[in-house]
């Protein structure tokens, strides 16, 4: 971080621009905006600006003096010779200092804004790129309705209220949220302020008597966070507890609510930190405790997740739950390695199983997998990859099948190793691909050659 972002009070504080143009108008415009008591110097003015209310005028060439008493400094000026004297005046003195397109001139640099008051939105490139910065703006500009700022000066009004009617933090946080996300927001939203405080004062009533956790169970892809759902994102930062194992990027793990706990459940090969039974009885615990408890899972919870057990155990128990699909492995790092994994002339089918060793031995149906026209990709592989590429050719696909293993898919460690069943034993001993990998075999492999061309993220 180059810059720290703070948000500056400058009601009737003096400050200075120096500049009489259109950028200096707009700073002038942002200012007066601030409450700011503004100045503005410069041998020849705008008249846009020199007549406008709450601005005070001089004419002149910018002189030491002028700095003066101000607060804060901006030099809009087209004359970067004036600019730099401004901008070493004003760091000479301690007055906070804006040079307009000259980053290496400034102190601080000015955001973009996005403006729901009381509620703002800077926006920073940090003065590599302003245009990023208000395209980025213009983005959420859309997302945000207008009256946003309006459930901020709502919700100011019942503060007092709902902390002495809810002494518990996580209920009180609930609370607010259900208000600002649901029926009474759209109210505030549509003008009826009235309408929302009386249905608020219904939901102030019911929290006495209910305080149910829930548990989300939320698939979060493979490993690439621009994966993940727009309803997981949404419940990642909603949620109090989340319960995650190793499968779960680190970059996807820093998008859920900064301040929700967090607890590693593990499932390493090999190194089961909690046992599957007592993380079904974590959550229910946890939810039994009033939180909503984010279950968040690499991949598809429903593919080889043992989502089904987690949720068989919250039903029993009577806990609401809701599932969140997410890009299994095989369709992310399918992708992002160039292999379609059905294709006309290569496969008509695909399939998905786990060569997860089990007393040295992979419990599968090998005359349905050693199929021709038929993709297959297998989970939690690696291990077992020499019995695999064995079996497989043992029950009839030829020894010079293409496959490959796929390590970290969709992540920036990605790489893919291919060969054939007959080689690929001998690569994975050899390069001795980094956790999680994934195998892919079938003739789709071949196509990743002729596909690289188009897919810059391709490891
Ligand atoms: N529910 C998950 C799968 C869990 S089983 C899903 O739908 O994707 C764990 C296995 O998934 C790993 O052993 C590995 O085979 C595979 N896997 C998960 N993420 C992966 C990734 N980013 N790259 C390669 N394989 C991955």
């Amino acid at each position: 971080m180059d810059f720290l972002p703070i948000f500056l009070s400058l009601k009737d504080k003096h400050c200075l621009i120096v500049g009489g143009g259109a950028v200096a108008a707009r700073k002038a415009g942002v200012l007066l905006d601030a409450g700011a008591r503004v100045h503005v110097v410069a041998p020849e003015i705008e008249p846009a600006l020199a007549t406008r209310s709450g601005i005070e005028t001089v004419i002149s060439r910018f002189e030491a003096h002028h700095l003066d008493g101000m607060t804060l400094v901006i030099a809009a000026s087209s004359d970067r010779a004036t600019n730099r004297q401004v901008s070493e005046l004003a760091r000479a003195r301690n007055i906070p200092v804006n040079v307009v397109d000259d980053p290496a001139l400034c102190s601080f640099i000015m955001p973009a804004i996005l403006d729901r008051s009381p509620l703002m939105v800077a926006f920073s490139s940090g003065g590599t790129s302003p245009v990023l910065a208000r395209m980025l703006r213009a983005k959420l500009e859309t997302l945000i309705p207008h009256n946003y700022g309006r459930l901020a000066i709502f919700a100011e009004r019942l503060r007092e209220q709902v902390k002495t009617h809810v002494s518990d933090p996580v209920q009180r946080r609930i609370l607010w949220e259900d208000t600002l996300d649901g029926v009474v927001a759209e109210k505030v939203l549509a003008g009826d302020e009235d309408g929302a405080e009386t249905l608020f004062q219904q939901m102030l009533e019911d929290t006495d008597s209910v305080s149910h956790g829930e548990v989300y169970l939320v698939g979060a892809g493979p490993g690439d966070p621009d994966l993940l759902t727009f309803r997981a994102l949404r419940l990642m930062q909603k949620a109090d507890v989340v319960v995650y194992d190793n499968l779960v990027s680190k970059p996807i793990l820093e998008m859920v609510r900064r301040d929700a706990q967090r607890i590693y459940v593990g499932k390493k090969r090999d190194d089961h930190t909690l046992p599957q039974e007592q993380i079904n009885d974590l959550l229910v615990r946890l939810a039994k405790e009033g939180k909503r408890v984010l279950r968040l899972k690499g991949g598809d919870p429903f593919i080889f997740g043992r989502g089904g057990e987690e949720i068989e155990t919250l039903a029993q128990e009577g806990i609401p739950f809701q599932v969140v699909p997410g890009i299994t492995a095989a369709s992310g790092v399918a992708s992002y390695a160039g292999i379609p994994l059905t294709h006309r002339d290569h496969a008509q089918s695909c399939i998905f199983v786990t060569g997860h060793l089990k007393d040295g031995s992979m419990d599968l149906d090998w005359d349905a997998l050693a199929r021709p026209k038929q993709t297959i990709v297998v989970y939690m592989g690696l291990h077992g990859l020499p019995l695999l590429c064995a079996r497989l050719i043992e029950h009839g696909l030829p020894a010079n099948t293409p496959a490959a293993i796929v390590q970290q898919g969709t992540t920036p460690q990605q790489r893919v190793f291919s060969g054939t069943l007959a080689s690929l034993p001998q690569i994975a001993a050899d390069e001795k691909p980094q956790a999680p990998t994934l195998i892919i075999v079938g003739g789709v492999v071949t196509l990743r050659e002729k596909l690289t061309w188009f897919y810059p993220q391709i490891g």
